[in-house]
């Protein structure tokens, strides 16, 4: 069936025969069973990343509800398996720990990467070594010990793109899907091995809830449950909810927000006050740009526009990188990877065109 199709079903084939609707939010923390050396041995399996599938016996190891999101977002990105997480830095995290207990601790990193990702790579927090390199490169960087090849694309906040395809390595490659979504770009469909969301932006997609999630194939799904178990990073009960909800209008949303984000950034190209746009080939609803005065300015000044950060949310969000999203990033690194002093990051929701013009014109003005 087709994506639109699945964003609505996936994660619900069951609810007709339990004479269901809505999706039961299942908060159990720990699951009863009046059979200990059954429950012995599925423990073993669940420590070795085995799905258990319903009952999961405590809330750390799996959760329903949770299954759920997990089944529907392997669906759209094409993959064999996905595992959820409180957050996407709880995602990353989790792949890079999956690789670096197999003796694989140094990767290799395309920037632009999302802040805090750049900074996790870059300082070492968990015990592994990066080197940046560009997307052409990468081969050149690959080592024995080299355990994943990392991507963002489009990336955060320059949206650039990288052509996951040309990357044909022997090593996993990770590419975080965070602003493409399933709905504009699959990259298993496209080589890639393991595809990251930070859920709290599109899936979710209305500003109320963290997540992370990985789908990937099923061997590295397993060595990710391992982790996630021992580490305890699960995605809560309600999250998994709140996300599986928001995989069913995501086409829907995406496609509408990227209409204005075109609308949006043809408008900017020729404003005097700005003095480059940037957008990603694929579409999509974000868009960056230069501005040729005081970006602190702007970000003052929007009324309708939200001045925060994050995305992915129905109503449009503006940011500047340099402050926020991209703070963290030491300022040569930032200015290496293309983000200027002066760029805006803006992701457009689903207000109309003409308001979010007029509110952006007076802003720049
Ligand atoms: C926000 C973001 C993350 C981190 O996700 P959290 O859910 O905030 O932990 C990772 N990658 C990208 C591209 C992001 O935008």
């Amino acid at each position: 069936m087709e994506l639109n199709t699945r964003a609505v079903h996936a994660g619900r084939e069951d609810l007709t025969e339990l004479g269901l609707h809505a999706v039961p939010i299942d908060l159990s923390t720990t699951y009863p069973s009046r059979d200990s050396h059954e429950e012995a041995s599925r423990l073993e399996r669940a420590a070795s990343g085995e799905d258990l599938g319903g009952s999961p016996i405590y809330g750390r190891v799996g959760n329903p509800t949770v299954a759920r999101f997990e089944r529907a977002l392997a669906d759209l990105e094409g993959a064999e398996s996905a595992v959820a997480f409180a957050t996407g830095m709880a995602a990353l995290s989790a792949c890079l720990l999956a690789v670096a207990a197999q003796g694989k601790r140094h990767i290799v990193a395309v920037r632009p990467l999302y802040g805090t990702s750049d900074h996790l790579l870059g300082s070492g927090l968990l015990g592994t070594d990066v080197t940046w390199s560009t997307a052409e490169d990468v081969k050149l960087h690959l080592r024995d010990e080299t355990g994943l090849v990392i991507v963002e694309s489009p990336a955060n906040p320059t949206l650039s793109e990288v052509d996951i395809r040309a990357i044909d390595v022997d090593v996993p490659v990770l590419v975080d899907n965070t602003f493409a979504t399933p709905v504009l770009q699959r990259p298993i469909e496209l080589g890639a091995n393991i595809v990251l969301h930070s859920a709290t932006k599109y899936l979710g997609g209305h500003g109320d809830v963290l997540g992370g999630v990985v789908a990937c194939d099923e061997e590295f799904a397993r060595r990710l449950r391992t982790i996630r178990m021992a580490t305890g990073g699960i995605l809560h009960p309600l999250a998994g909810y709140l996300l599986l909800r928001g995989l069913s209008t995501l086409p829907i949303r995406i496609t509408r927000a990227a209409e204005t984000a075109a609308e949006l950034a043809r408008r900017l190209e020729s404003h005097p006050g700005v003095s480059k746009v940037y957008r990603p080939e694929i579409g999509g609803p974000m868009v960056s740009f230069d501005v040729v005065g005081d970006p602190h300015a702007v970000i003052a000044a929007v009324r309708l526009v939200t001045p925060a950060v994050s995305l992915g949310s129905v109503d449009t969000l503006i940011q500047h990188p340099g402050s926020l999203s991209h703070h963290i990033v030491a300022e040569d690194d930032r200015r290496g990877a293309g983000i200027s002093d002066r760029l805006l990051r803006m992701s457009v929701g689903l207000e109309d065109v003409e308001d979010l013009w007029a509110d952006l014109d007076q802003a720049l003005s």
